[in-house]
């Protein structure tokens, strides 16, 4: 779809964060953020369809497979990487329609208070530049 943002970066990564992590089964796994000036966790990627769908029920039983073994694999590279003590796995779609679903780290001596969806809005949380996106995803990339 032409004025989706997700579709249109997934025609270019290079034009807004440049980093793909893996193509799998009709899906594309990246280094969140989305827009560069995004503050951003290590480790917080992105799991969006290739086709422009909006709904979970939209998903074909390839597709729906294949995000198994993405959750699985995206967060075992986010442990093991990054050694998170928690990986949430969230889908929002609110503002942005194009199925997509974030798996978001939570690190040692993260407070109580900002477990759950709330992590994403602690204002101490931990985060990277874009360069060192660049650099890590290397290590993430499977
Ligand atoms: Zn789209």
């Amino acid at each position: 779809v032409s004025d989706c943002q997700v579709c249109l970066k997934h025609k270019n990564f290079e034009s807004v964060t440049g980093v793909l992590l893996a193509e799998r089964g009709g899906w594309f796994l990246s280094h969140f953020p989305f827009l560069l000036n995004e503050k951003t966790v290590p480790g917080h990627l992105l799991i969006e369809t290739a086709r422009h769908i909006t709904e979970l029920s939209e998903m074909t039983n390839d597709e729906a497979a294949a995000l198994g073994s993405l959750i699985r694999n995206g967060s075992s590279k986010i442990k093991s990487i990054l050694g998170a003590e928690h990986i949430y796995v969230v889908r929002i779609n609110d503002v942005t329609p194009h199925l997509h679903f974030h798996l978001v780290p939570r690190y040692a001596n993260t407070p109580k208070e900002w477990w759950g969806p709330k992590i994403m809005q602690w204002p101490e949380r931990r985060s990277i530049s874009h360069d060192e996106i660049k650099i890590l995803s290397k290590k993430l990339k499977f």
